[in-house]
């Protein structure tokens, strides 16, 4: 690779969110995938530039250094310009309105077809469209997962960043996100095995010439040696999250693919999913070709489909993050054409335990069903709109509370309470504990000291990893 090339790479892994401008002679220069995002701001064409990798060369655009401030100003309305004018002095010039965190994830575009939700569309072409219909509903998990990326962002791009400036910054972080951005960082460490290796984080990748307008962003991208790795960070703890053959992650690698392939020789993708909250680290890889089978035979011809609303609705597990499964006719045809079918079985009025079994087998999808379109019924209604023989009421009142929690305090001391009389301490309890001193401290300082109550038994498929309940044994605990 040319040494102009290397240099460029390094400045733009520096300043991953913004346009990196090259002086080469009388001309500046955008290198590489932000000059195909620059040519349509800047009206100009793209062209190619030899790197001495390849005969293709990388993506480029050019303009003479005369038009310079014209064209920093048309690039400055999308994000911050880096000029390198080549005399060992970056300019970083910001965009004007700054009133945003320099991390911002909830200001990020959104694709019909992307790679978060590909497992659904892929299963069910026409859910993209489909679900295009339905607001984003931002919910409590939804803004501290936004939370815990820019957290994780922060202290991977900024080694010395200080904890407090940091919590200033993004406020509302707690001390259990800062221990698992510290973890997340350490583990893009510990992937790096090369001090050459480029490193990307918070990369948009352009899936587009597989998946129509297909874009991502991936939460950390590394190159080196002949391997492109690319490392999901989950915060979440309902569910562990498995990089086996996981679409989500090999469209990122696609595009990651697509974006730098031409620069650097791969010929290996690792694929890893790093979710601290729940000790959850999981890898997968594959092969170039591999990946581009794939990318060809199975992407390509779905994508298309669900890029016009056509296929198959195909309800399945992905249903549950489905915003259309509220009014979804394949859904509801799954769910009330098996209680037709069991209707006709009449010979037996009772159940064999083989039909019980097929009941609870369903279960998962008709709650889904039944709480989806309820949740449906009620924003329909919310929103003026009629659902024939239903209305709205006021549930059932909250519990009492304090308006003004300092006139309380005011009144009842004036009335010859004490302060203990009507205030209690309290210890806080273990998972209050993780966030407030964190899991770390926690697992050095109080492992002892923790214990939980045996699981109430509860029925599960026989593929559940869980040991069958043994009920001779919980018996006997009564007894001693
Ligand atoms: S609810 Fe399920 S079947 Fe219906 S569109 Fe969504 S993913 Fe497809």
């Amino acid at each position: 690779m040319t040494e102009i090339y290397k240099k460029y790479l390094k400045i733009q892994q520096e300043h991953v969110d913004a346009f990196v401008l090259m002086r080469l002679g009388d001309f500046y220069e955008i290198m590489g995938p932000k000059a195909q995002e620059a040519a349509p701001i800047l009206d100009m064409t793209l062209t190619k530039r030899g790197v001495g990798v390849d005969e293709h060369g990388v993506p480029m655009i050019g303009f003479p250094s005369c038009t310079a401030d014209v064209n920093i100003g048309k690039l400055l309305t999308v994000r911050d310009v880096v000029v390198d004018d080549g005399d060992g002095e970056l300019k970083l010039i910001k965009q004007p309105e700054k009133a945003k965190p320099l991390n911002d994830h909830n200001s990020r575009a959104h694709a019909l077809l992307s790679a978060s939700s590909a497992a659904r569309w892929l299963t069910c072409p026409p859910s993209a469209v489909a679900a295009e219909a339905y607001p984003n509903q931002d919910t409590d998990f939804t803004k501290e997962g936004t939370l815990a990326h820019e957290v994780a962002e922060l202290f991977a791009r900024h080694p010395d960043i200080n904890t407090a400036d940091l919590v200033a910054e993004l406020g509302g972080a707690d001390r259990e996100m800062i221990d698992c951005a510290i973890e997340y960082r350490a583990y893009i460490e510990e992937q790096k095995k090369d001090n050459d290796a480029l490193v990307l984080l918070e990369q948009r990748v352009d899936f587009s010439p597989w998946v129509p307008d297909g874009f991502g962003t991936c939460d950390c991208i590394i190159i080196q040696g002949d391997t492109l790795t690319i490392i999901d960070y989950k915060y979440g703890v309902g569910v562990a999250v498995s990089a086996k053959d996981n679409p989500q992650m090999k469209l990122y690698a696609l595009g990651a693919l697509n974006d730098y392939g031409i620069a650097y020789d791969v010929k290996k993708i690792e694929m890893h999913i790093f979710q601290p909250r729940i000790n959850n680290v999981s890898a997968d890889s594959l092969t170039v070709d591999e990946l581009m089978a794939w990318a060809e035979k199975t992407v390509k011809p779905i994508a298309q489909k669900a890029a016009k609303g056509k296929g198959t609705y195909q309800p399945s597990e992905h249903c549950k993050f489905c915003p259309h499964a509220g009014k979804c006719r394949a859904l509801t045809k799954l769910c009330t054409e098996y209680v037709e079918t069991h209707s006709l079985r009449v010979a037996v009025p009772v159940l064999a335990p083989h039909e019980v079994a097929e009941v609870l087998a369903m279960e998962p999808s008709i709650n889904l069903w039944l709480k989806r379109v309820k949740d449906q019924a009620m924003t329909t209604m919310m929103n003026g709109g009629e659902v024939p023989g239903w209305k709205i009421v006021e549930g059932r009142q909250g519990l009492r509370k304090w308006s003004d929690e300092l006139k309380v305090v005011e009144t009842l001391k004036a009335a010859g309470f004490n302060w203990e009389d009507f205030t209690k301490t309290e210890l806080l309890s273990p998972a209050a504990m993780d966030k407030a001193i964190g899991k770390k401290k926690v697992a050095e300082l109080l492992p002892d000291f923790i214990e939980r109550a045996t699981g109430a038994p509860v029925i599960a498929p026989e593929s559940d990893k869980r040991p069958v309940f043994n009920r001779l044994a919980e018996a006997q605990k009564d007894f001693e």
